[in-house]
C-alpha cells in the first residue's frame, strides 16, 4: 500500500536498537517517502542482543554479525543514522527533540524505541564496581573479561538472562553460584516442569543453585565481593552479575506528558496518547487484542515484528499487531522456547517425560491452549504457536498423547 506521507514529512526514531532499526527498515519497505532519522546513543548500528548472554561470553562476536542490517543499508535506503547521540528532552508542542551536548531536531512524527535497561540492585553495596549488569556490547565485553580474570561468579537472579550467563560461566570452568529469591528458577516465565529440568541441567554442570535467597547487603573486599544473605550465610566471588529484570526507558515520554505505566502505553497500532508519537519494542506496553489487555514484552520476536507492524502502519498499511508472544533461551545445549502469556500456567499438559530429552508443556484455560513451552522441541513449538494463535478448545487427551503429533492437531483443528 502506498505511503500516506509526502516526501516533505520528517519522521524521527529515537533508540537505534533492534526495534528502532526495524521501524526504519519497515517504513522504507512499505513505501514511506518522508525523511527518516534514526537517533541512538550507542556506538553501533542496530543490533540483536541475544548473543551477548550466550556465545559472546566465550569468544568475541563482531558487532557486524549481530547487526540487523549491514551499515551500508541505511545510506542506501535513505535513512539518516545518528549514533552516539542521546535525546534528553521531547517537546510535544514544538515537536522537537533536544540532544545531549546541545542541538535540536524537529519531527512531524516520532517513534520511541528506547528499549529497557537492567534493574539495579538496591541493597547496600549494590553499586560496587564488581557488580556487573548486561544489556549492551560494552557490558558483555566487561563481563567476558571478568569471566576470563575470575574463578568464581555469583549470579543474582535466576531469570533467563541470569541462567544463560551462569551456563556460559560454568562452561568456561568458573565456580558459579546462582542466588534466586523465588522458590524456583525462571518462575515468571516457565512452568515448574521446565524450571526443574533446567535446574537439574545446571546442577549437573556444577552450578550451585540457591533458591529462596534473600540478599541483605554486598561487601567489596580488595580482591573479592561478598553477598550477605538473610539466613546469615555469606557467598563470596570475584564478580557478581545481576540479572534481576529490566526497566523500560519511558522517561522521555513521561516527562513530555505522554501516558506511561511501566512502559509507554500504546494501542495495537503502536500509537501513544499523542497522535504524532508511536512506540515499539521493550519500551512499549501495548494493547494485545486476543489477550484483551496491555502487555510489555522483552523479546527478540516482539522487538522485530511489532516494530515492523508500527512502521508498516505509519506508511499507510494499518493492521493491528496481535502476534502470539514468543521467545527462546539457550543454556548449554538446551534450547527452551516459550509462547503465549500464561499468567501462572493453568491446567498444564506435559507431552513426554520431563526426565527425558525434549518435552513440551501446554497450559489450558477453559480447554483452550493459552501458553506453551518446549525443551528441545522446536517443531512442536511451531505447531503450538499455531494452536495458540487460533485460540480454540482442544482435545485434552490427544494433546497429552505424544504419539499424536501436535501438527496433526493443528490439521484436525483446521479441518473442523
Ligand atoms: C543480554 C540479552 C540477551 C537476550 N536474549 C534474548 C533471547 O535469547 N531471546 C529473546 O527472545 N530475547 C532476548 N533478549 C531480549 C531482546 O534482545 C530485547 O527484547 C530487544 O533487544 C529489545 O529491542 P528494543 O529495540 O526494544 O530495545 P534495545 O535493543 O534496548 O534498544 C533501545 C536502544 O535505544 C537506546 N536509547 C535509549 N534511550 C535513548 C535516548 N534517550 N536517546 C538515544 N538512544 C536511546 C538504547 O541505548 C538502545 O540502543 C535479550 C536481551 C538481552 C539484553
Amino acid at each position: 500500500m502506498a505511503s500516506s506521507a509526502g516526501a516533505e514529512e520528517r519522521l524521527v526514531v529515537v533508540g537505534a536498537g533492534q526495534a528502532g532499526g526495524w521501524v526504519a527498515v519497515s517504513l522504507r519497505e512499505h513505501g514511506y517517502r518522508g525523511t527518516i532519522t534514526l537517533i541512538g546513543d550507542e556506538a553501533y548500528p542496530p543490533y540483536e542482543r541475544p548473543p551477548l548472554s550466550k556465545e559472546f561470553l566465550s569468544e568475541p562476536v563482531p558487532a557486524e554479525r549481530m547487526a540487523i542490517k549491514a551499515a551500508s543499508f541505511y545510506q542506501d535506503a535513505g535513512i539518516e543514522l545518528r549514533l552516539g547521540q542521546q535525546v534528553t528532552r521531547l517537546d510535544r508542542h514544538r515537536r522537537t527533540l533536544s540532544l545531549r551536548g546541545g542541538g535540536e531536531t524537529r519531527y512531524d512524527r516520532l517513534v520511541l524505541t528506547t528499549g529497557a535497561r537492567p534493574r539495579r540492585l538496591s541493597v547496600p553495596g549494590g553499586a560496587a564496581e564488581r557488580v556487573l549488569y548486561l544489556r549492551g556490547i560494552p557490558d558483555a565485553e566487561r563481563l567476558r573479561d571478568a569471566l576470563a580474570d575470575g574463578r568464581r561468579l555469583i549470579v543474582v537472579g535466576g531469570g533467563l538472562i541470569g541462567m544463560e550467563v551462569a551456563a556460559a560461566a560454568a562452561r568456561r570452568g568458573l565456580e558459579v553460584t546462582v542466588l534466586e529469591q523465588a522458590a524456583r528458577l525462571m518462575e515468571r516465565v516457565l512452568p515448574a516442569q521446565i524450571s526443574d529440568h533446567l535446574a537439574q541441567v545446571h546442577t549437573a554442570h556444577g552450578v550451585h543453585l540457591r533458591v529462596g535467597a534473600e540478599i541483605r547487603r554486598i561487601e567489596t573486599g580488595p580482591r573479592d565481593v561478598r553477598v550477605h544473605l538473610g539466613d546469615g550465610s555469606v557467598a563470596t566471588a570475584d564478580h557478581i552479575v545481576a540479572g534481576i529484570g529490566a526497566v523500560p526507558n519511558d522517561e522521555l515520554a513521561a516527562a513530555a506528558g505522554i501516558a506511561v505505566g511501566d512502559g509507554v502505553l500504546v494501542d495495537e497500532f503502536g500509537a501513544t496518547s499523542d497522535p504524532h508519537v508511536y512506540a515499539a519494542g521493550d519500551v512499549a506496553r501495548f494493547h494485545h487484542p486476543p489477550l484483551g489487555r496491555g502487555i510489555r514484552l522483552e523479546s527478540w520476536h516482539n522487538a522485530q515484528n511489532q516494530a515492523i507492524a508500527v512502521g508498516r502502519g505509519i506508511a499507510g498499511d494499518r493492521r493491528p499487531y496481535d502476534e502470539v508472544p514468543w521467545f527462546w533461551s539457550d543454556q548449554y545445549d538446551v534450547n527452551v522456547q516459550i509462547a503465549g502469556a500464561a499468567q501462572g500456567w493453568p491446567d498444564p499438559v506435559c507431552r513426554r517425560d520431563p526426565r527425558g530429552r525434549g518435552f513440551t508443556v501446554l497450559a489450558l484455560r477453559d480447554g483452550v491452549p493459552v501458553a506453551a513451552a518446549t525443551v528441545d522441541q522446536p517443531r512442536e513449538m511451531r505447531a503450538a504457536r499455531t494452536l495458540l494463535a487460533r485460540g480454540r478448545p482442544i482435545d485434552r487427551a490427544a494433546l497429552a498423547d505424544p504419539a499424536v503429533p501436535l501438527a496433526a492437531l493443528v490439521r484436525s483443528d483446521r479441518d473442523r
